[in-house]
């Protein structure tokens, strides 16, 4: 049995955004009833879970609103409802890091927020619930190392910034599009950002397809192996790989994002690492197809763990 993580509140109410936040509840929606597959709401986080990634002038400019640039630096209008939205949306990838612990495998029906820094947003992430989920099970003894494999179209570069001071964590980034200052680059030649020892990207020239993807994995788990064998994984399964997203310059069909999928849960699995995913971006206009994607990484869940 599969658990995912959803809640109605995840959907912090950006107005007509470019990122559908209805794809949450539509997902959700769509694996409800599906065999094999169990939805419960979280748990919020508690701010202190928050404090342990980033800084309390960012925390507190999300709480209040103020300074308003800091609490709308993810490029979204602040409102006194994104609060409590992101203390959910972190605590689903919480709990799905914490159950994967216990049955292997798990998802949060919710982002990973990869471009999130301490100390600011970026990219529509305010807060990075891949590193928070990590650091709150670290701060309750429950895991030591924990790796990051990240599949969305744009480089994880938040993630990135906070593996600097955290060489327990490993980010491993396999990109298409270009992430830097705020900003999102279609070109993935320029070289914007610094692989260290723990955190390295693989970037995909445009018109990537499969081959070219799991060729970039098979060299990213390599590096991971490299590294040392954590004690959770977490999946940044993004949709916006697919080749009708607009910021997609790559060349992924459902089938191929779910040969994706498979291949990452199997090598969990095979290698006995616990692992949790989250679904990251989606912008494709048809939205049933973001929803056809992140739908498709639960089929490939389920055909590996089912
Ligand atoms: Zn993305």
């Amino acid at each position: 049995m599969i658990t995912a993580y959803h809640d109605p509140g995840f959907a912090a109410p950006i107005g007509d955004h470019v990122m559908p936040m209805r794809k949450f509840q539509l997902v959700a929606d769509a694996i409800a009833h599906r065999d094999g597959v169990r939805v419960e709401a979280p748990a919020p986080v508690a701010p202190e879970d928050l404090l342990r990634v980033h800084t309390q002038a960012y925390v507190e400019a999300v709480r209040t609103g103020e300074p308003r640039a800091l609490a709308e630096s993810q490029k979204f209008p602040w409102s006194p409802v994104l609060w409590p939205s992101v203390l959910l949306t972190n605590g689903g990838a919480l709990a799905a890091a914490e159950r994967a612990l216990a049955d292997g495998v798990a998802a949060a029906v919710a982002s990973g927020f990869h471009h999130s820094h301490a100390d600011h947003g970026e990219g529509f992430c305010t807060f990075n619930g891949l590193v928070v989920a990590a650091e709150a099970l670290r701060a309750r003894g429950r895991v030591g190392r924990v790796a990051v494999v990240d599949l969305d179209l744009h480089y994880g570069n938040g993630t990135a910034s906070l593996c600097a001071t955290r060489p327990w964590l490993f980010n491993c980034s396999i990109y298409g599009n270009d992430y830097c200052e705020n900003k999102a680059y279609r070109e993935v030649e320029p070289v914007r950002h610094t692989d260290g020892a723990n955190h390295r990207s693989f970037a995909l020239a445009n018109g990537s397809g499969r081959a070219a993807l799991l060729e970039a994995l098979e060299r990213g788990l390599a590096a991971l192996r490299d590294w040392g064998r954590p004690d959770l994984v977490l999946y940044q399964a993004g949709a916006d790989p697919y080749r009708e997203d607009p910021y997609s310059p790559l060349d992924l069909d459902h089938e191929d994002l779910r040969e994706r999928d498979r291949v990452v849960f199997a090598w969990a699995r095979s290698e006995g690492l616990p692992l949790a995913w989250v679904l990251a971006g989606g912008y494709t206009p048809d939205v049933s197809k973001v929803v056809a994607v992140h739908v498709g990484t639960f089929d490939a869940a389920l055909s590996v763990y089912g």
